[in-house]
């Protein structure tokens, strides 16, 4: 059995929804004092009925949203506290905030540090008034820096900062820009997201109704390299294909701990949780790994919950071919890559397949790791990474 879990708190309230953004929230902040009590109740009934998931030293807790930093110090206090009494937290857990500038000031970045919160992961986005504008951003490029100032007061050394490139107009200098002021203020962390145009977004009626057009293959293409090359060039690993942080000591271990398929609980709306061991029922028989997910619609989820049930609206057992599909596909996003010997198919044999096809300067042979037995793309592989994964995936189906 995995030796730790994960928490994931989706805090599901924006001050106002941003065009480009397909995660679930909602503005109607009437609702946070009934979720803050649902997401208490949530928190109690996964510990009840997890099971040995609930008795795993907690490594990890994030509140992602929508935008947590929109609760109340005391409501974040309440949700900690619940988890406290309710999970056992292992030594020196990672607990992060994610935090939209406009959203706080330095009493209440100052709280969050009181509470125990140790990670800030600061939705910045751009440093460009007109980008900002773009994107609809509540806040100005002042905030942004006022954010990391009031975050390095409160004494947060672990402060990771998201930027999105790859915006219609976006030119290269724009980008620029862009990363020299973050690198300015030499966060440790860095995510650097290429505009995607989600189904069901704002942006995406203007795509369809051929009113936004997004940046084609080529100049993806060259943000990535650019985005790469600047930020190693100041000393970043490049640890997976959007994030950077300055030493390992500093790389996201909650995302890491996704991608590695670790176990993780998530309450709130939208949530998803995966066990990636199914003890069974009571028969003690095993199956595949196990993904559920909460209903992405507030009052859905708070009906279940004063149901006194668990508010999870599906689930998917995984077969093998599905559970290697993902071992694959989340592997190869990162630096640590995927394993030479893998249940089922000879993962170097695919991969020596793949060379003879042409694509082996996608990725690392093995040869250039003699006895890590893994394998990783290279920057060209993680350009192309979805059409890697395809092809991978395909040989091994
Ligand atoms: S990008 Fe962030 S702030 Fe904007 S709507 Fe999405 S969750 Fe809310």
């Amino acid at each position: 059995m995995p030796e730790h879990l994960s928490l994931y708190i989706h805090v599901p309230f924006c001050k106002r929804k941003c065009p480009y953004c397909d995660f679930f929230s909602v503005t109607d902040l009437s609702v946070v004092p009934a979720y803050v009590d649902g997401v208490c109740k949530e928190i109690r009934l996964w510990a009840d009925l997890a099971g040995v998931w609930s008795r795993m030293p907690v490594h990890t807790v994030y509140f992602g949203g929508g935008t947590p930093s929109l609760l109340s110090l005391d409501q974040m206090r309440q949700i900690l506290d619940t988890v406290q009494h309710h999970f056992c937290l292992a030594a020196g857990p990672e607990i992060t905030v994610e935090v939209n500038p406009g959203t706080v000031d330095d009493a209440f970045l100052a709280g969050l540090r009181h509470l125990g919160i140790n990670r800030l992961s600061i939705g910045a986005q751009s440093f460009d008034p007109q980008k900002l504008s773009y994107l609809s951003r509540i806040h100005t490029r002042d905030q942004v820096f006022d954010t990391l100032a009031g975050a390095a007061r409160a004494g947060f050394a672990n402060l990771g900062l998201d930027l999105i490139y790859g915006l219609p107009n976006e030119t290269p200098d724009v980008w620029q820009k862009d990363l020299e002021a973050a690198l300015g203020c030499r966060p440790v962390h860095l995510s650097c997201y290429m505009l995607t145009i989600e189904p069901g977004t704002p942006f995406f009626d203007r795509y369809e109704n051929s009113s936004l057009f997004p940046c084609d293959r080529d100049r993806r293409t060259d943000f990535f390299v650019q985005t790469a090359e600047v930020l190693e060039s100041y000393g970043y690993i490049h640890y997976e294909v959007s994030n950077f942080a300055l030493g390992k000591e500093h790389q996201s271990v909650h995302n890491s701990w996704y991608w590695e398929r670790g176990g993780y609980l998530g309450m709130g709306p939208s949530a998803h949780s995966f066990f990636p061991l199914n003890p069974g029922g009571p028969s003690g028989r095993q199956s595949g790994p196990v993904r559920s997910w909460n209903p992405a619609d507030i009052h859905a989820w708070l009906n279940h919950l004063a149901a006194g049930c668990l508010p999870g609206s599906g689930y998917e057992v995984l077969t093998p071919v599905q559970e290697r599909m993902e071992k694959v596909m989340l592997g190869l996003r990162t630096k640590t890559g995927i394993p030479a010997k893998m249940p089922g198919p000879d993962t170097h044999a695919l991969m020596v397949r793949l060379a003879d096809e042409g694509l082996g300067v996608f990725f690392y042979p093995p040869k250039t790791y003699p006895g890590s037995q893994r394998f990783r793309l290279t920057r060209s592989g993680l350009i192309c990474l979805d059409s890697i994964v395809e092809a991978f995936v395909w040989k091994m189906m």
